[in-house]
This record gives C-alpha cells, structure tokens and sequence, in this order.
C-alpha cells in the first residue's frame, strides 16, 4: 500500500487546483483522474469559460500559477446589470475600487491542460490518471487506523491501495467519492438549463461583461480574447431545446432581441452545450477523513458566476488549516480539524450559495410586486455607492475572512 499525505479524487478545476496549492507546503499527493485532459476530451475542462473574481486571480498569482494562464485571460473592467423590458440598471467600474479589473475571464479547454502539464512537473504530485476511486474503507477502519485507505482502478481494470491521512472529494457534482463516504447530497433543480456558446460581435466589448435578465431567464454575456464574448444564456428546459434546435441565423435573431443591440450586431455563434442547472448540496460536507471541495461540495446555478470562485476561495482556506496544523502536529483528518475548517468557511458558503440562489429566483419570476421590487432594487443599487461597493466586494471575492493567499501571502 502506497502512503500519502492527502489523495484528491478528481483533477478538474478543483482538483487539480487544490493539487498544485497544497504541493505547495511539505506534503505528498496522490491526484486520482479518470481523463487525462491532454488524452481525451475531458468534460471538466470543455467550451465553458469562467469568470475568475480579482480574488481568485490573486490566488493564482500568489501560487504562481496566474503568469501560466494570463494570456487566456481576458479582464473585466465593466459589470452592466439590467432587466429587458424595464428600467433597472446598474454598472460596476474597475477603475471605482483601485483595481485593474473586476475580474478576469479564461476558457476551460485551454486552462485544464496548462494546470495538467504544471501538475505532471510538480515532484510532489502522483499523478494516477486514468484510474478511479472505486473503494474506500469504512469510517470505523478509519478512526481505528488514524488514516483512512482508498481502492484505485485503472482502465485495464487493475486495482491498487493507497493510504493517505485526508482524501479530498474532487470529484464533481455527482461525486461517487461523497456517496462511498455515506455523504447525501441535496438536489434542488431550477427547471433552467443554461446554453452556452461563444459568439462574435460588430461592436468592441471594450472589456464589458452583460449580465441581462430577460422573459426567458437570466443571460451573461463575458468578455473574451479576440473580441469573442462568451455566453450563459438560462432557459426553460424546453425553451432550452428549442434554442439549441436553430439554425445559427434564427439563434442570433433570438439572442439580439433578448440582448439588444449594445454591442452592436451580433455576426457569429460557435458551437453550442447546455448543461441542466441545479443547486447541489451536501447534508456534511466532510465524513470520517474524506472531505469534499469544488463542485461536489457546492454545484450552484452560474449565473453569478460564483461557483469555481468560491471553491477556489476554500482552497485557500483549507492551504492554511493544514499549514497551521503542520506547525501545531494536528491531525488533518481529524474531526476537530474538519469541523474547524468547516466552521471557518460556513459563513461565506451561506452568503454566496444564499446570493446566488436568491438572485436566480427574484430575476426569473414575472409577479409584478417582484418586477418592481427587483427594478427598484438595481437602480437603487445604482444611486448609492455603498451599497455598490458591497455588491463590487462580493463580485471580487473580497467579501468576507480572506485566507492568506487571498491576501497575496505564500507562506516561506
Ligand atoms: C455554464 C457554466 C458557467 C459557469 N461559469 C462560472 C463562472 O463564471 N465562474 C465560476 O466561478 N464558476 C462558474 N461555473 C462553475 C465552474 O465551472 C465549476 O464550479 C467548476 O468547473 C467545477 O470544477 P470541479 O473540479 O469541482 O468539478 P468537475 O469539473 O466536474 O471535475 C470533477 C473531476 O472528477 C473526475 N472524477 C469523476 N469521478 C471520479 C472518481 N470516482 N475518482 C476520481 N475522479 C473522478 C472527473 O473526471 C472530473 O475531471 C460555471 C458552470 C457552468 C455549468
């Protein structure tokens, strides 16, 4: 049996993330990936682009990953909030807050192999790819054993043992590793299915990302490299499928009449995807030593494009629990030691998951009171810069507690 400090199950986003942060302190990881992005097409790393808050591009700086990936980075200067149809508006400048971009956007496809060929370069990094988890012993066998041991299965169908003191469940909204565990998760579906596709248009978007909320359900419109734009466009799933049944002139006629015309005509539509939303929810996010992270500790709806953002922020949490513990010999598998951390983030994934839940239920309900209310809501948003500036703090990340390397502190 192969012992190891942490094993993470799952080399998406998070996983791999989480891998290339934590190799960063004096410990040795097993990173368990059933698809090598660089191999196959991977489904963590597809057309979807990510809006990055300024705190999550810190993050990545301060672990030196950020100069890897900048040149697929396209900043966000400008936020415009508005309702089609009605007077609501608001707009959120960089250049109010003293920071160089509100945000910055990067396309999966092409993030997922850098951070892969940064990982295959880390000396403290197993790489098990392709294998799965299929295995893990009992929570009892844990306790007695004070580490807890996982099964791996490779292609060929070979099995192998690994032990480590913490297994982080990386491994997705449908975490098979959260169900070894005896960890139930909460479905909560929005009846919306977002579309997404990249698009062209006549008009610069000058570094401007759109968020619209129209009849059909909210719209985001994000800034890419070569003046594409990236769109989430959220639907019925019936409207869903019809808006994916079109031809790309009719696509592009539905989209400029939700949209309008602020950028101008739209010329062009790439291939597009659609994913069924919903709000997935863990009853614990930890049992015995398995602990979950990214998706399958919180799958929320995008549309405020918080979901990567805020398990990039328990990243950096969770990097300096284990660094305290390394200086105290703390156990980090231990119970104290999860339910620490779990106590320590609890307030930001209520606020963000109650934000982002909230925002999706206010903005695609057409009871007048409600229509009313949420117009008021954003043009007082727009007269009053302190509550602008909470709803700016928040679109960065900066909200609450923040984690060293938030704060642009990578421990010597
Ligand atoms: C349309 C859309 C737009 C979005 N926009 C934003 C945005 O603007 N900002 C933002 O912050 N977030 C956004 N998100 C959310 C963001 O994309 C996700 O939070 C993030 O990509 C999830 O990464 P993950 O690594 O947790 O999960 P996944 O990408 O699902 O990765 C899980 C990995 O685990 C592997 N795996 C599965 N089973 C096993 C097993 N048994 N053992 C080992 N490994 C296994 C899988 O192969 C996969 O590679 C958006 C989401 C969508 C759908």
């Amino acid at each position: 049996m192969k012992k190891f400090d942490i094993i993470i199950a799952g080399g998406g986003m998070a996983g791999a993330t989480a891998a290339l942060a934590l190799a960063r302190l004096p410990l040795t990881i097993a990173l368990v990936e059933p698809v090598a992005p660089q191999l196959d097409a991977s489904p963590s790393f597809d057309q979807r682009a990510v809006a990055l808050s300024a705190a999550s591009v810190k993050i990545f700086k301060t672990l030196g990953i950020w100069p890897k990936i900048q040149s697929l980075g396209c900043p966000i200067n400008d936020i415009h909030i508005s309702d089609q149809g009605h007077f609501g508006f608001t707009r959120l400048h960089a250049d109010d807050y003293g920071v160089d971009a509100l945000g910055q956007v990067i396309p999966l496809d092409q993030t997922g192999p850098i951070l892969w060929q940064e990982i295959r370069q880390t000396k403290n990094i197993q790489l098990y790819s392709p294998a799965n988890i299929s295995a893990i012993d009992s929570i009892e066998s844990q306790q007695q054993n004070g580490q807890i041991s996982v099964k791996l299965r490779d292609d060929s169908g070979e099995q192998q043992t690994l032990a480590s003191q913490l297994l982080l469940a990386a491994d997705g909204t449908f975490s098979s590793t959260a169900k070894m565990a005896g960890i139930q998760i909460q479905r909560d579906s929005y009846q919306q299915h977002a579309v997404i596709a990249n698009i062209s248009t006549e008009l610069a978007h000058n570094n401007r990302a759109f968020e619209r909320f129209t009849n059909q359900g909210p719209l985001a419109l994000l800034p890419l490299t070569r003046n594409r734009m990236s769109l989430v466009w959220c639907q019925t799933p019936e409207n869903a499928a019809t808006v994916m049944s079109y031809t790309d002139h009719e696509f592009i006629q539905q989209l400029q009449t939700a949209f309008g015309y602020r950028l101008g005509q739209i010329s062009k539509v790439g291939e597009r995807t659609q994913y069924p939303l919903a709000l997935h929810l863990p009853k614990k996010v930890f049992n015995g030593r398995v602990l979950l992270l990214g998706n399958s500790a919180h799958t929320l709806h995008p549309i405020a494009g918080q979901g990567f953002n805020l398990g990039l922020r328990d990243i950096a949490a969770l990097f300096d629990s284990i660094l305290q513990a390394q200086t105290s010999g703390e156990d980090i598998g231990s119970e104290r030691f999860l339910n620490n951390y779990q106590a320590q983030r609890q307030p930001d994934w209520n606020q963000t998951i109650s934000a982002t839940d909230s925002l999706v239920r206010l903005f695609s309900n057409d009871f007048l009171p409600l229509v009313i209310a949420r117009n008021k809501a954003l043009c007082v948003l727009d007269k009053f810069p302190f509550a602008k500036q909470k709803l700016a703090m928040t679109a960065m990340g900066f909200s609450g507690e923040s984690a060293q390397l938030t704060r642009g502190i990578m421990p010597t």
